[in-house]
């Protein structure tokens, strides 16, 4: 391709509407443009990208036996309202478009496609004969993220591959669970990026597993907690390990003191001279039920602990059914405004004991009436502890369960891991944490949706069983702009060879050079007879700007056809190590196609 007849546009000075490197540069390097709010044009370079990225995947997917489709983007509510995620979708998430035809029916724009699938399964698939089966796409999704940002990383429109197993039973499952897992590692190898898999929560599905492949990034959404061994590693929402050990309470008998100012366990801890491992810590939290229901939830956690938002949702979304809701919609440490809803009078805050009365809470039939009292399970062996005494100002020390306060009844693990944490494998190791972006999600589903939308199987014996399902996700152009958040200098994008939109540009530092522009010209055909992908930089303009822009959009090999072609040669740069040679004209071809070979393989 020549530059000069190419939609190409470079940007000197750094976009406003960009906070991360790679978002920055793709828009610098004339990648992308944003059409609005998580929505972005792909330019012929970036498409280009794109078209790699998935073309590894969609090889990935074939060798392990899955088959390639295309489901609709446009779904009608009823599937929708059968697995009951509609109104969770549209209205309490918000997460899926949707929108009214001219018949008045409901449909949405698919943000997944679990709901499509089954019904196909619960067509087409009658006999352990046809098992096990997995079916993917690449294709683009809609999401109404409430915060779109960084440019693709959280689009609300983006492409995914997204695949969806079925089986006769958990073993097969289990059986291609593995074969995903191995394929997502081929596919993030083969890009050229460094990742972990990591377990992940598996939100209210529950099923028996999940793991995220995180590309390792400081820019990256997730917090990952591993240990050097290599024995583990989990997303921080997931992850597990040892609590510190506690250390002996300084007190003996059970008091009410006065302490001003402790509202925070720092400050109370130096006042009382005792460890943040003494104190019971009491949180209240606010939650919303699908169907409009206020609940407030006490989490009494160790002092030197925080609660984790996401163990405890999963906890909470499967109390729902006693409030006849199925999910939650929102979480929340109220605030002041937040409390004058449904508070009777002010609360103690800072100074909560684990049995906060019921009568803080005023009578209204979309709130619960009384407050439900979580421990976490660092709590339960506490002695002579600290805690609020639910009057602002005041603590009590030297408590203990079963005297002056009742453990709750719902004991449960809802303590963030961090790192330094001791490992639950190996005490001796320790967590240690890093950042990573989410590139691609695999999910043992279970039963779920085949039991919400009969989808069954006859089995050998002929009794009719719920298909086995997995699914399986990876972001496609997410990972594309992942690959630049872990690539780049100060000068622009450096692409790993294997997804570069063209592996070799071709720069004419003088264009008004007939000995140039001849030596140009016969490269960029030679290079392109065999295969290797080139940009030929053939515009008038100064050699300066060329080179800034090669640098700029990452190309991975550049030859400039400058003053050594008097010597027979050309100068070849390394764009990922900015290593620079002289090559002879004869032997550029062959020598750029075994770095190519090299890098990805033939
Ligand atoms: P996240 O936690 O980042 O919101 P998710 O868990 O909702 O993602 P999945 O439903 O597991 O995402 O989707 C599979 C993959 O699709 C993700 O691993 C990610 O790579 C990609 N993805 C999800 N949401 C977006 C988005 N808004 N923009 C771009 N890629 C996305
Ligand atoms: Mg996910």
């Amino acid at each position: 391709m020549r530059l000069s007849q190419m939609l190409f546009v470079t940007l000197r000075e750094e976009p406003a509407e960009a906070e991360i490197p790679s978002h920055k540069l793709l828009l610098r390097a004339g990648y992308i443009r944003r059409i609005g709010s998580g929505i972005y044009a792909y330019l012929p370079l970036m498409w280009r990208v794109l078209k790699k990225v998935s073309q590894i995947v969609r090889e990935e997917m074939d060798a392990t036996g899955a088959q390639e489709c295309l489901l609709p983007q446009i779904q009608p509510a009823e599937l929708w309202q059968e697995s009951g995620r509609w109104d969770t979708y549209t209205k309490a998430e918000g997460i899926m478009f949707s929108l009214i035809d001219r018949a008045d029916r409901q449909l949405g724009l698919g943000p997944t496609h679990e709901e499509v699938i089954t019904a196909i399964a619960k067509d087409m698939i009658r006999s352990y004969r046809q098992l096990p089966l997995n079916l993917y796409q690449i294709q683009t999704k809609f999401r109404d993220e409430i915060r779109p940002r960084f440019g693709l990383m959280r689009g609300r429109e983006f492409i995914m591959k997204d695949a969806y197993s079925f089986h006769g039973d958990e073993s097969s499952l289990k059986q291609t669970y593995q074969d995903m897992d191995r394929a997502y590692r081929n596919i993030l190898t083969r890009c050229g990026l460094a990742f972990r898999p990591v377990e992940a929560d598996s939100g209210a599905i529950g099923g028996s597993g999940s793991q995220e492949f995180m590309v390792l990034a400081d820019a990256g959404e997730d917090e990952i907690l591993y240990t050097e061994d290599g024995k583990y590693a989990a997303n921080v929402e997931k992850a597990d390990s040892l609590p510190a050990d506690v250390e002996p309470s300084p007190f003996s008998s059970y008091e009410k003191l006065e302490t001003p100012g402790t509202e925070t366990i720092e400050k109370l801890c130096k006042f009382l001279k005792c460890s943040p491992t003494n104190v019971v810590k009491n949180v209240l939290y606010e939650t919303v039920y699908d169907n409009g229901m206020t609940v407030l939830v006490l989490v009494s956690i160790r002092g030197d602990r925080d609660v984790n938002e996401v163990k405890i949702q999963n906890e909470l979304v499967k109390l729902a059914p006693q409030y006849n809701a199925q999910t939650i919609i929102s979480l929340r440490v109220p605030d002041e405004t937040a409390q004058k809803k449904w508070a009777a009078k002010p609360l103690p805050l800072g100074y909560i004991a684990p049995n906060l009365e019921d009568d803080y809470l005023s009578p209204n039939k979309n709130v619960a009436p009384k407050f439900v009292p979580i421990a976490d399970k660092t709590i339960v062996n506490l002695t002579n502890f600290v805690t609020g005494a639910n009057e602002s100002g005041y603590h009590v020390v030297g408590a203990n369960w079963d005297k002056e306060f009742t453990l709750p009844k719902l004991i449960v693990d809802v303590r963030t891991a961090q790192a330094g944490d001791r490992a639950l494998h190996d005490p001796k190791q320790t967590l240690k944490s890093a950042r990573g972006i989410e590139a691609g999600h695999i999910f043992q589903l279970g039963t779920k949706y085949s039991q919400a939308m009969g989808a069954t199987y006859t089995d050998e014996a002929g009794k009719e069983q719920p298909l086995w399902m997995g699914c399986y996700g990876i972001g496609v152009s997410r990972l594309a702009q992942a690959a630049v958040e872990q690539s780049y200098d100060k000068n622009g994008i450096i692409w790993p060879v294997a997804i570069a939109p063209y592996q070799v540009i071709v720069v004419i530092p003088n264009t008004s050079s007939q000995e140039q522009v001849a030596a140009a010209e016969k490269l960029y055909q030679d290079l392109d007879r065999v295969g290797i992908e080139t940009l030929l930089d053939d515009r008038d303009g100064r050699a300066g700007v060329k080179f800034k822009d090669a640098d700029l959009i990452g190309i991975p090999y550049r030859i400039v056809t400058g003053r050594s072609l008097t010597q027979g040669k050309v100068e070849v740069v390394k764009r990922a190590s900015g290593d620079s040679q002289e090559l002879s004209i004869d032997e550029v071809v062959s020598t750029i196609q075994k770095w190519i070979e090299a890098e990805i393989g033939n």
